[in-house]
């Protein structure tokens, strides 16, 4: 059941790892990091795989890898998602454990990076040989999470029923009940208000303010998503309301084009009465492939579905002036390269699709103190924390005359470096 690699085809989380080392390596040479700093930040602090042994429906043992990285804990406990897909692999994880590192510096959450991953095809298993790979899953991981270690959340074919099965673990195995273990989980087991919408609205809140920025109108612009899931649907279903027009959308099932803009809550609809089929069979939908998506001539192109969807082989194809990464890393560097030597703006993922993170901080605090915000507090703080990146990103982009991925990345790196420096090398 692990993920059949094809030779001489672009590994996704090789890509995704040599990127985001590449950008480290910019960072530090613009602002002169040391060079034992600069090591330091290049491999993450921990690193566990472990196996996972799940007993089928049918009776048979299915054995899966899982990981957990802890890329940096120098501003606080490690915080990233957890993912289920047949591509997942340990390079994979410790390029997004390190992209959660510089999100959470960048937001000045008082958080360091982690991620997790299991490699597993979920749409092939049942609901509870689901839960049972969970609980294991989180079961192995134990020693090295925890509300003051390291807390993981929703990602690719994750959701708030998972964060469950993890709160429900831990509380069995500790004893003690502990939803501040996690961030995403249910609302009913302690979850934040607006969690569940807050990537895919942060996406469309740093889309609007990117497009009025370059004077462009946010009614009737048109816009194409990779990805049509957590992430990908809220932000279109944001955009369409503020007034844009949907006229891309992809999902596993492939892509499909609307002239006339897709009607997003209807697709959702679509999605949630077809979970097997999920966009195909739309009406009004034109079947296009993956690539032609990427390469639709639009106003501004979301990427929302998995890393490394952008590369050298397509760059050149990309036609939409403006691109926002609701995805971590769907851009290798050298695409980057490429897109911006030809003037398209790039908001980056560190920024763009922060909004979960920072949401997952107010889910953090809020399960620790044991109590809950109303959702105009939790979107009205989300606002308030976009906007100070957003601000404090471009202000840095002018002093280095960088593009906005490299401010972020030079403000990330010098907030992790010198909070590292503060507390001195242990011993
Ligand atoms: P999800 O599982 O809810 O949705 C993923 C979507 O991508 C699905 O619609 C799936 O069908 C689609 N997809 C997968 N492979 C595809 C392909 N090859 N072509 C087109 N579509 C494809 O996951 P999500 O939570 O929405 O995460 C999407 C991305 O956003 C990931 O890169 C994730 O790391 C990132 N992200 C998620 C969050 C969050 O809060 N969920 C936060 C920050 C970043």
């Amino acid at each position: 059941m692990s993920a059949v690699k094809i030779p001489g085809a672009v590994d996704p989380g090789h890509e995704l790892l040599a990127s985001a080392l590449q950008r480290l390596d910019t960072a530090a040479k613009a602002i002169g990091l040391d060079p034992g700093m600069h090591r330091f930040l290049a491999a993450p602090e921990r690193t566990l795989i472990v196996s996972v042994p799940v007993q089928m429906d049918d009776g048979s043992l299915e054995v899966f890898t899982g990981y957990r990285v802890q890329h940096s804990t120098g501003r606080g406990p490690g915080k990233g998602g957890i993912r289920f897909h047949p591509g997942v692999s340990l390079e994979e994880v410790q390029g997004l454990a390190m992209l959660m590192t510089w999100k959470c510096a960048v937001l000045d959450l008082p958080l360091g990076g982690a991620k997790g991953g299991v490699a597993v095809d979920p749409k092939q298993l049942s609901g509870r040989e689901i839960q049972r790979l969970t609980k294991r899953y989180t079961a192995a991981i134990l020693p090295i999470i925890g509300p003051e270690q390291d807390i993981p959340a929703p990602d690719v074919n994750t959701d708030a029923q998972t964060m469950a099965w993890i709160v429900d673990t831990m509380t069995m195995m500790t004893g003690k009940h502990s939803p501040e273990v996690v961030t995403g989980k249910p609302v009913e087991l302690g979850g934040s208000r607006g969690r569940h919408e807050a990537t895919g609205r942060g996406v469309a809140f740093v889309t609007l303010e990117t497009l009025r920025r370059q004077g462009r109108p946010a009614e009737g612009a048109r816009v194409a998503i990779q990805g049509f899931g957590n992430v990908g649907s809220i932000a279109a279903k944001a955009l369409a309301a503020a007034g844009c027009r949907i006229v891309g959308l992809s999902d596993v099932s492939g892509g499909y084009a609307s002239a006339a803009g897709f009607d997003i809550p209807a697709a959702i609809l679509h999605v949630r009465q077809h979970p097997q089929r999920l966009l195909e069979g739309l009406p009004g939908a034109a079947p296009i492939s993956n690539a032609e998506l990427l390469a639709m001539d639009v106003d501004v192109l979301i990427p929302a579905a998995l890393e490394a969807q952008i590369t050298a082989d397509n760059a050149g194809d990309i036609r939409a002036p403006i691109i926002v990464e609701g995805a971590n890393g769907p851009i290798s560097a050298d695409a980057d390269r490429m897109l911006n030597d030809r003037g398209v703006i790039i908001a980056p993922d560190i920024l763009a699709n922060a909004g979960g993170v920072v949401v997952s901080y107010f889910e953090w605090v809020q399960s620790r103190a044991q109590f809950y915000w109303e959702l105009d507090e939790v979107e009205s703080r989300l606002e308030i924390y976009m906007r100070r990146a957003i601000e404090l990103v471009l202000a840095k982009a002018k002093v280095y005359d960088c593009t906005t991925r490299e401010a972020a990345f030079i403000i990330a790196v010098e907030r992790v470096a010198g909070a590292i420096d503060l507390r001195g090398i242990f011993p």
